[in-house]
């Protein structure tokens, strides 16, 4: 049985003392919420003291990148010797990251890679543009950027893929219950094709403008994990709702 996830990116938000004080809002809202499990993504600069609120809790840590290399020359980036031990999860090729910062579907695989090959559980993440989805060529456009964002990838029990269609992040415009679906379940059948993943077994998010208002319409889908919620994991009374409407969709 696949249990979902709700994951928290918080972006670039929050100073230090602004995330241990979402931390602890946040845990004290979701710690002990049966049959889900949950995480929390905060800038690295304060998984350290997002890290020390945490503990003793269920509520898993994420980092929202790691460079795929051994420690050495490359400034300011956070290899994932660095974050070995200190976090559960981490995303890669989030679509802010391929869109403003040029990461490839080459360097997501090889980020990937390098965080399964450490014990990380990446949140591989995939989603089409606009113009993609309007020209009716969503579903092929991203299950072959999926492919080619886990080649070489093998370490499958630790993957979960986030859909999360471009033009749904952090718009207000969430993506409707029957895109979500056909596309969740065009990418269970991909990842099953790829490799080591049955398709029963893989861990598959929705994410784009998830809220406490909309989030059970994608969470009741039968190919839905769970959600990576952006915007809304910085209201800690919105997020806990997400995560209770989980736990309550596991409980059907
Ligand atoms: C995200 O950052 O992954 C995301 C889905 O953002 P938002 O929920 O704000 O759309």
């Amino acid at each position: 049985m696949r249990i979902p996830l709700v994951a928290g990116n918080w972006k670039m938000n929050t100073t230090i003392e602004e995330a241990v004080a979402l931390a602890r809002s946040t845990r004290e809202r979701i710690d002990g919420i049966p049959g889900v499990r949950k995480a929390v993504c905060p800038p690295f600069v304060s998984l350290g003291a997002v890290r020390d609120v945490l503990a003793g809790s269920e509520v898993l840590l994420g980092a929202q990148n790691v460079h795929p290399g051994p420690n050495g020359a490359f400034t300011g980036e956070v290899s994932v010797e660095m974050l070995r031990g200190v976090v559960d999860h981490v995303i890669v090729g989030h679509s802010e990251r391929r869109a403003m910062f040029g990461e490839t579907d080459a360097h997501v695989a090889s980020r990937a890679v390098a965080a399964a090959e450490a014990g990380l559980r990446p949140i591989v993440c995939v989603g089409e543009p606009l113009d993609v989805r309007e020209r009716g060529e969503a579903l092929e456009t991203v299950s072959a950027q999926l492919a080619s964002s886990l080649e070489g990838y093998e370490g499958w029990d630790l993957l979960t893929v986030a859909y999360e269609p471009v033009w749904a992040i952090g718009t207000g415009r969430a993506a409707s219950p029957e895109i979500a679906q056909e596309m969740m379940s065009h990418l269970r059948t991909a990842l099953a094709k790829l490799g080591g993943c049955p398709a029963f077994q893989a861990a598959i998010l929705y994410g784009g403008s998830v809220d406490a208002d909309n989030a059970a319409q994608f969470l009741q889908l039968p190919d839905v994990d769970g959600a990576l919620v952006g915007g809304a994991s910085l209201k800690p009374e919105g997020f806990a709702d997400i995560v209770k409407q989980a736990a309550k969709v596991a409980a059907q």
